[in-house]
């Protein structure tokens, strides 16, 4: 119940804010200084309550568009038939993790299901554990895997040190733009690591590594940094976790998983976000031989992951992607739009990079090029002005400096051209 005084806020000039406030405290947060109301959702865009329009560049959830009438009708009519979990055979989840594990290496065949990336990533630590009798965990500076009591300590953009428990070490995020060197001598970082565990008394369980460095500013990774990274660990005993959530589903336009564009294949796939267009489901790919180390000691069960109708919106994903062709699509828009924001740079001194594949691209802002000394301040001024002018993205970075232009797949070259435009306009302002 909401407490009496704070009715006299609702009255205030946005009584939704106040009631939120209100209501949910301070632990979540709102985008921009303005924040939306979004009411209804379609494609690539948003309309607030007002009935105006944004672009939708920021959000990778609804993966084949807002509200796509396919998966909209998939998950009603399993609704309206039955939904129920994984201790009965039901054909959509034996479908689902089929269609997935083909889409892995060979040996990667056997899938498990739960409700979000945490959830994933959470399992993927279990089976670690289970696998090689180990605790350790190397993670990037700067990274998000989640946000459960075991994960968020590998979510170091948002646990200090002191939380993280000594069981984890930190290695600097693979670069090729603030680092100079190369991929092989960055993977020198693991050694470190490695010795930095065992001086804690520590052996390794898992090295674990977003794809796309979303949160560490969608750093491009040097050609040969992770096979020479993963081998390390591997030789430690470790297990390599490619967190797919955010680099999946063929967001890359090259690859359908970001580990492939790599070069390695991972002991574990974990995947989230786009799995159901925003209905909650996410996943773990993994070999028989770590399933059954952990199949030894315990059983799994997650009362929603694998349930009817969370498959039934995740297959119709997957029919979407390859109906409507999503990855190629993916690749020849993200291409040129990439060239589009390279040509932006060079009318711009503050666009120090641009950077990504695909449907996830970020930009670099630089208050020097030759010092590439962040611009935070200008990122956060970007992207409040260009939500005024209709067009919603993010930013990210361990200084919040890059702008994430990480939009539907089903983004289209008018909708860069939309963006471009406002991009510009915001620059020149
Ligand atoms: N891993 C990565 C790379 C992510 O980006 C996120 C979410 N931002 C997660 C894991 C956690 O996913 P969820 O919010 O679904 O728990």
């Amino acid at each position: 119940m909401v407490p009496a005084s704070i009715f006299t806020e609702l009255t205030m000039a946005n009584p939704l804010l106040a009631k939120r406030r209100a209501l949910l405290g301070g632990a979540y947060r709102l985008f921009y200084e303005e924040p939306l109301h979004i009411v209804r959702g379609r494609g690539c865009y948003l309309y607030d309550a007002q009935g105006r329009r944004y672009l939708d560049a920021y959000n990778n959830v609804p993966h084949v568009g807002h509200c796509h009438p396919q998966v909209v009708a998939a998950i009603s009519q399993q609704a309206a038939t039955l939904n129920t979990h994984t201790r009965y055979l039901h054909e959509h989840v034996l479908d689902l993790a089929e269609q997935i594990t083909d889409l892995c290496a060979d040996g990667l065949a056997h899938m498990l299901f739960a409700c979000s990336g945490t959830e994933a990533n959470d399992l993927a630590l279990r089976l670690a554990r289970a696998r090689t009798g180990a605790e350790g965990v190397i993670v990037t500076e700067s990274a998000y895997h989640g946000h459960s009591c075991a994960v968020v300590q590998l979510s170091t953009e948002d646990t200090p040190p002191a939380r993280r428990g000594d069981h984890i070490v930190t290695i600097p995020a693979p670069d090729s733009y603030r680092r100079q060197a190369s991929g092989p001598e960055q993977a020198a970082d693991l050694d470190q690591a490695l010795a930095e565990l065992e001086r804690r008394g520590h052996r390794p369980a898992a090295f674990f590594l977003d794809t796309v460095l979303s949160s560490e500013g969608i750093a491009t990774v040097p050609e040969g940094y992770l096979p020479a990274a993963v081998a390390r660990v591997r030789s430690a005993g470790g297990l390599f976790v490619a967190d797919e959530v955010q680099a999946g589903y063929g967001r890359s336009g090259v690859s359908f998983w970001g580990h492939e564009r790599l070069g390695v294949v991972p002991d574990m796939i974990t995947m989230g976000k786009p799995m159901g267009n925003g209905h909650p489901i996410s996943g773990l790919v993994t070999s028989a031989d770590v399933l059954d180390a952990f199949t030894r000691e315990s059983h799994y069960f997650n009362t929603f992951g694998g349930n009817p109708v969370s498959c039934a919106a995740a297959l119709a994903v997957l029919a979407v992607m390859r109906d409507e062709q999503l990855m190629a699509r993916a690749r020849s828009t993200g291409a040129w739009l990439r060239a589009e924001l390279e040509g932006l740079a060079a009318q711009h001194e503050v666009i120090g990079d641009v950077r990504g594949s695909g449907l996830f691209l970020g930009l670099d802002l630089v208050q020097d090029r030759s010092r590439q000394t962040p611009a935070t301040d200008l990122a956060a001024e970007l992207v409040n002005a260009m939500r005024q002018r209709g067009v919603l993205l993010g930013r990210t970075g361990l200084h919040g400096n890059v702008l994430k232009i990480r939009p539907p797949m089903v983004f289209t070259r008018e909708d860069g051209s939309l963006l471009l435009e406002a991009l510009a306009d915001s620059l020149a302002a």
